[in-house]
């Protein structure tokens, strides 16, 4: 008989490893699926030892020591009943079943993308992706970068292409400084977001940050050589060999939806608990909203706490989560998007690079009033292997158009997941070996 783990976690970012060291404590069987090779999600991608932050070497130390179990290089395609979820493992080319009692989605965010004129060309890319990209090893030493989009984000990435040598043009950040004010008075509030922000000035001396700047073209001759940017009143070129661009961050809820968890305001609905709609489904850190590692790290424990039937101690979390919660929602407002940044494509501007659908002919279906299902049918936009990951974020802040559903499975796994019988006793006695 297949083995039930009493709490199961999808995602080991700081939400996903804050929830399973808080269910350890009560002594129950946690496991943690997460697409990676190492837990750390996002922000701490390198894993553990390879970092020198105290905060993140106190969380990865306590997570490895917690007992639950890693379950590395998994990603989670499909919910075939209640209680059962399926995992894909490239390494073993297995589809996997396990069952649960308890389940915490803790998937985290995915950087938004907005089309402009060249924004397909080599040398332009996300600015979290060009992170990462650094911390596997890519080097940047003596590059010119040009950071911009919006949101927090793009000054930790430019911090991070610094250190590593790349020389950072600009930082343009489309939010005007009077939006950002509000911001600002929060962080103030917060002595830990004040010490970062110093740490990132610091960082940056020299580089310049402009607000109320965005991007209008991407321009070079077969790959990037310079890009277009603006503040509404001029228009002038930064020389650069990347431009790394983003547009502040939008929860990943294609597991939550496809739990059945409802969705208020583009983000998964919680209870102070961080119960969802679905009993015995929880959902920490970012599809909850957009709010940083600190509120990621509370709501994890608090899910953690509560999954373990422990209400008494997630309940001491919740004022410090609820203000950790306010803090996210002064950043989205600070960091929404200008009309100006929704009108810089033309006819010609490739909106879904998949399968190659240009602004022109999502626009004239948006005015004969067709909606996300019809543009997919009919150009096939946001069908290809992103599956609207990409584009979908864009075209909802271009045309208004939502998802609205989800189907398993939920990332495009080889045709073998379906020929063969998904496997559980082989995967569940392995990690009750690593357990002992
Ligand atoms: C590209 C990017 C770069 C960032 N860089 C920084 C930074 O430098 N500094 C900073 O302060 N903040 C950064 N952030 C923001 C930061 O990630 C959040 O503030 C916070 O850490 C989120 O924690 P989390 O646990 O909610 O999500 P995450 O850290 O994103 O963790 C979610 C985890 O779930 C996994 N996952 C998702 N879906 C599945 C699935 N179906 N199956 C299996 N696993 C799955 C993901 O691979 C990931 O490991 C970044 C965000 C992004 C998107």
């Amino acid at each position: 008989m297949s083995m039930r783990w009493d709490v199961l976690i999808v995602g080991a970012g700081p939400a996903g490893m804050a929830a399973a060291v808080a269910a350890s404590r009560g002594r129950l069987r946690v496991a943690v699926l997460d697409d990676n090779a190492a837990a750390g999600g996002q922000i701490w991608r390198r894993g553990l030892g390879e970092t020198a932050e105290p905060a993140k070497q106190k969380m990865l130390h306590a997570f490895k020591e917690c007992g639950a179990v890693l379950l590395a290089g998994r990603r989670v395609v499909q919910a075939p009943e209640p209680g059962v979820l399926e995992a894909w493992c490239d390494e073993t080319n297995v589809l996997e079943r396990y069952h649960y009692d308890r389940l915490i989605l803790a998937t985290g965010a995915r950087e938004r993308f907005l089309p402009f004129p060249g924004w397909t060309l080599p040398g332009v890319m996300g600015a979290g992706g060009l992170q990462a990209l650094v911390r596997g090893g890519y080097d940047v030493r003596g590059k010119r970068v040009v950071v911009a989009g919006t949101g927090p984000l793009l000054m930790a990435v430019a911090a991070h292409l610094k250190h590593d040598g790349a020389k950072v043009v600009a930082i343009c950040e489309q939010a005007s400084m009077a939006r950002m004010l509000p911001f600002a008075a929060q962080l103030a509030k917060k002595p830990s977001k004040i010490l970062q922000a110093v740490a990132l000035g610091a960082n940056l001396r020299g580089v310049s940050y402009k607000t109320g700047c965005w991007p209008v073209a991407a321009i070079g001759n077969g790959r990037l050589q310079h890009v277009e940017l603006t503040d509404g009143r001029r228009r002038w070129t930064e020389q650069c060999d990347l431009l790394a661009c983003g547009f502040h961050l939008v929860p990943n809820l294609e597991l939550p939806l496809l739990f059945g968890c409802r969705v208020e305001n583009d983000a998964v609905a919680v209870n102070a608990m961080q119960q969802t709609s679905v009993a015995g489904v929880y959902c920490a850190g970012e599809p909850t909203g957009i709010a940083g590692v600190d509120a990621a790290l509370l709501q994890g424990e608090i899910a953690g706490l509560a999954a373990a039937g422990n209400t008494g101690g997630a309940e001491k979390l919740v004022a410090r989560s609820k203000a950790e919660r306010a803090f996210g929602e002064a950043m989205t407002s600070a960091f929404r998007l200008r009309d100006e940044v929704l009108r810089l494509c033309d006819a010609n501007t490739i909106v879904c690079r998949c399968e190659d659908v240009s602004y022109g002919s999502l626009k004239a279906l948006a005015d004969e009033k067709n909606n996300w299902t019809d543009a997919k049918l009919l150009t096939r936009c946001g069908m290809g292997p992103c599956q609207g990951r990409v584009c979908g974020p864009a075209v909802e802040a271009l045309f208004g158009w939502k998802n609205a559903s989800v189907r398993p499975p939920v990332f495009p796994v080889p045709i073998a997941a379906f020929i063969t019988e998904p496997q559980s006793e082989f995967d569940n006695q392995q990690a009750l070996q690593e357990m002992q």
